[in-house]
């Protein structure tokens, strides 16, 4: 295995797991069926410290290293994809305060994301599109007090019951490269709005909402790392580790597709036999197997490398890539093994299927993933 976890990241990746088996997943299906928010299990992630897993000891987080970090992940979704998903933004957020933020900042926000009092979303995506972002509407127009803030961002995950967003935006629109012009403000609840919550998919539970700045005013401090201007590459860097997290849910969207098709191959029998001794289901579950140890070993490189503080866009881009299209085919197989079982709401299966797909199109498309790595390809086999 690329990376082995020190005695005390084994304990928390086991305290995890045995949170998943035991208290997750003999409650999940009831839950993604309700579409109810978990109330209780996101209680139970902030007792077990999983809010703060990215933030330094020294304001109340566990500071684990980025593989550790993409371990719990992935055991999180193993139980319940939207578990994961509650704790992706805010990671990212706790990330960038961390790396960029004023000493002010770091100290009026981290303790509190430590814990989970406070919890993070980042709002990128507006109506208008996701993966031209430098293109964006949302503008916060500097005034003698700070700015004031107009714009629609749509998609963001977590919105209604954060506390805090990190945004997006222009401070100069005028700016050329467009991406000079952009910013990240850290905008505390209360003075916008989340006019929507989004009907999707899967990722049940947790709400994706659209939210409205209307004349917005925020305090010029709020400006990450007081570097005006500097936003675009310090997200960039967050969706390093955002990627990095996502590829992580897709791992245990896989295993818990893997396991369970496992399970189902050797109690199913046909023809006299267990189906897994029938080749093509047998094939099924090789393939699915081994896709998945590939995929986990990108994503733990991917992590290794920017935990080792190097640019790892292409990496996390390659492990976002390969570990979202792995997961949709395991669940799809994982489908096929279970017969007609697997179109079952009764079964986990189906559950699987309609997750698998938010890891593709989340955190930057593929088709976007693919563009960052063929620019990075050639950007570093210049001679
Ligand atoms: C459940 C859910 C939760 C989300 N949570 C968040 C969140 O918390 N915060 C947030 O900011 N966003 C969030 N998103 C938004 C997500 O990141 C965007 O949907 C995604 O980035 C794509 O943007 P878009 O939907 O506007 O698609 P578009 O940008 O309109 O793209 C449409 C299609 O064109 C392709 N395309 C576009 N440009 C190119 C190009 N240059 N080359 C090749 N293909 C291209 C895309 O890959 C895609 O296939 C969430 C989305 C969902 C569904």
């Amino acid at each position: 295995m690329l990376f082995e976890p020190a005695a005390e990241e084994r304990a928390i990746i086991d305290v995890v797991t045995r949170f998943v088996d035991d208290d997750v997943r003999p409650v999940v299906r009831d839950l993604e069926h309700a579409d109810a928010y978990p109330a209780d299990l996101i209680d139970r992630m902030r007792r077990l410290g999983v809010f703060g897993l990215l933030i330094p000891e020294a304001y109340g987080g566990a500071d684990v290293s980025i593989p550790c970090f993409a371990l719990v992940t992935e055991q999180l979704a193993r139980g319940w994809m939207s578990l994961a998903g509650a704790m992706g933004g805010h990671s990212v957020v706790a990330f960038l305060i961390r790396e960029f933020g004023t000493r002010r900042q770091r100290e009026r926000y981290l303790p509190r994301m430590a814990t989970g009092e406070l919890r993070a979303a980042m709002a990128l995506t507006e109506p208008g599109g996701g993966s031209d972002l430098q293109a964006m509407r949302t503008v916060a127009r500097a005034g003698r007090d700070g700015f004031v803030v107009d714009g629609v961002k749509t998609w963001i995950s977590n919105a209604r019951r954060a506390g805090l967003i990190a945004l997006l935006c222009k401070t100069d629109p005028e700016a050329d490269p467009p991406h000079k012009g952009v910013s990240v403000l850290l905008v505390e609840a209360g003075s916008y709005q989340v006019s929507r919550d989004l009907s999707k998919l899967g990722y049940k539970g947790v709400e994706a909402c659209e939210v409205v700045f209307d004349s917005v005013p925020v305090p010029a401090d709020a400006v990450l790392g007081a570097a005006t201007g500097a936003g675009f590459a310090q997200m960039m860097r967050g969706l390093e580790i955002g990627r990095i997290q996502v590829a992580a849910r897709a791992l245990g969207v896989g295993q818990a597709a893997l396991d369970d098709a496992l399970g189902y191959a050797q109690q199913r029998e046909t023809f006299g036999v267990p189906i897994w001794r029938h080749q093509s289901i047998g094939n099924y579950l090789a393939d699915m197997a081994t896709s998945l140890r590939a995929a986990r070993l990108l994503t733990l490189d991917a992590a290794t490398r920017l935990q080792a503080g190097h640019r790892a866009d292409m990496e996390a881009g390659m492990a976002k890539l390969f570990a979202s299209e792995t997961a949709m085919k395991i669940a799809m197989d994982a489908l096929r093994v279970h017969g007609g079982y697997g179109y079952s709401t009764e079964f986990d299966v189906e559950r699987y299927f309609r997750d698998a797909p938010l890891m593709i199109v989340g955190e930057g498309t593929n088709e976007i993933q693919r563009n960052i790595i063929v620019r990075q390809l050639i950007a570093r086999d210049r001679h």
